[in-house]
């Protein structure tokens, strides 16, 4: 893979650094039956160094064609998940162009080290959830996550499922037995938070939307809807909570989506979440699970990480969500949960870097809780007043871009007003877990 060098370590294979997207438009005919999938993507990219081909990622699917500015391009090779176009002319940094592909098959989940992910075929529907690897099996695109663009996605469908997309459904529009669903997703998004979710859903939309506060909506197959009422009972009011603590939500609207299957762990999509079945048991392991994905809006979706390595900044801060969470409701508070988990991870191998893990290390639920211990004790260290001010700076200062480690040290160092050097460097550089403070 010659451009290599120009790809994420923690991802070889995907993405290319030499361009960004800056637009996706995906028109989509999706046979829910069969699993079929016909497509269209219209790429608006800017070349970042100068270029004379360009490489996409898209796995498993036929490409049919390939259009550079409206013109059918040069030469095109699709190889090993690759897609390389030639343009018909060099293009200089900071100029843009249009590629198009038109492509086709049946899309399957694309393999990994942490397990197969992206498009996946529901016993009557279809889910998408990507992280990290999974994107490339249903659009053509530049498969790393700090390249973050708008998207506007139009799925044609039977009229007997419901789609549901990224961002604001703009359009459904009956067409025989068809109906084609738009969605607009304006604010950028990275690759891996794209989704479709196909099935026979009922919605119910949450209640007590206030000024300025966005659209709750939990989509769910009818029958379980007692279950889908009790779990998603408090959605509302910790979209709410959250907002306080972090800053307005950062999107106009929040769906959760319950498939009509169990799914092993849920996820979280730009302005969607994706939960099976089994989350619908009423117990505080499934109420943490909505909270978790809820706090990724700001922490991951919003803000997110341009290189894997630094995933603690999605996974850390939405696990303190749900400690913040439980001392909200009454529950244990914040430190409570910190005292616990430290004990906990005290007792495991201390072999993990929080800020550079290594790509087989990176879910591992030692970032997820490491990171939230990170995040208390600074709190502990900067005081709360401090601390949600930080917290609520660093989610305007970076609405809809990318962040990393560096980034947020340098941040945090601002509102503490002196190095943070030494409490980052024994929290995110070294394998010892550091004392938690009181
Ligand atoms: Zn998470």
């Amino acid at each position: 893979m010659k451009n290599l060098r120009h790809q994420d370590p923690y991802l070889p294979g995907h993405g290319d650094r030499r361009y960004a997207v800056r637009h996706y438009d995906l028109d989509l005919q999706v046979a829910v039956v069969g699993n079929h999938l016909t497509g269209t993507a219209r790429l608006d990219i800017e070349a970042r160094t100068e270029l004379d081909t360009v490489e996409l990622d898209l796995r498993g699917l036929s490409v049919r064609k390939v259009l550079v500015g409206g013109k059918t391009a040069p030469r095109w090779r699709h190889r090993s998940g690759r897609l390389a176009v030639a343009l018909p002319a060099k293009l200089k940094a900071g100029q843009s162009t249009t590629i198009e592909v038109g492509y086709a098959g049946n899309p399957r989940p694309v393999p990994g080290i942490h397990g197969a992910a992206g498009w996946e075929e529901l016993s009557d529907g279809v889910t998408v959830a990507s992280q990290p690897q999974g994107a490339p099996s249903w659009y053509p695109c530049n498969d790393y996550p700090g390249d973050k663009a708008s998207y506007r996605v139009r799925v044609a469908a039977d009229q007997a499922y419901r789609v549901i997309g990224n961002g604001v459904l703009k359009d459904t529009e009956r067409r025989s037995s068809r109906t084609v669903w738009t969605y607009d997703q304006r604010e950028p998004m990275a690759t891996y938070l794209a989704t479709l979710q196909i099935g026979r859903y009922a919605v119910l939309d949450l209640p007590g939307r206030g000024k300025g506060g966005p659209l709750v909506e939990v989509y769910y197959p009818a029958r379980k809807k007692t279950g889908v009422v009790k779990t998603f009972a408090r959605q509302r009011e910790m979209v709410d909570v959250f907002s306080r603590l972090f800053g307005p939500y950062p999107y106009p609207v929040y769906r959760a989506v319950v498939t009509d299957d169990d799914l092993e762990i849920p996820l979280e999509a730009q302005t969607l979440t994706i939960f099976g079945l089994n989350h619908l048991e009423p117990s505080w392991e499934n109420e943490r699970l909505v909270a978790h994905e809820l706090a990724h809006q700001w922490f991951g979706n919003s803000l997110t990480a341009t290189r894997w390595q630094d995933i603690w900044l999605h996974e850390g801060f939405a696990c303190y969500s749900e400690w913040l969470w439980s001392e909200h409701i009454g529950r244990a508070s914040a430190a409570r949960a910190a005292r616990v988990h430290w004990d906990k991870i005290d007792k495991l191998p201390k072999d993990l870097v929080l800020a550079a893990p290594g790509s087989r290390l990176m879910f591992d639920d030692r970032i997820y809780k490491r990171g939230a211990l990170t995040l208390h004790a600074l709190r502990v260290k900067l005081g709360d007043k401090v601390f949600f001010e930080m917290l609520r700076a660093w989610t305007k200062a970076r609405a809809h871009k990318g962040v990393d480690t560096e980034r947020f040290i340098s941040h945090a160092e601002g509102f503490a007003k002196r190095s943070l050097a030494p409490f980052f460097d024994k929290w995110l550089w070294r394998k010892s877990l550091p004392d938690l403070p009181s």
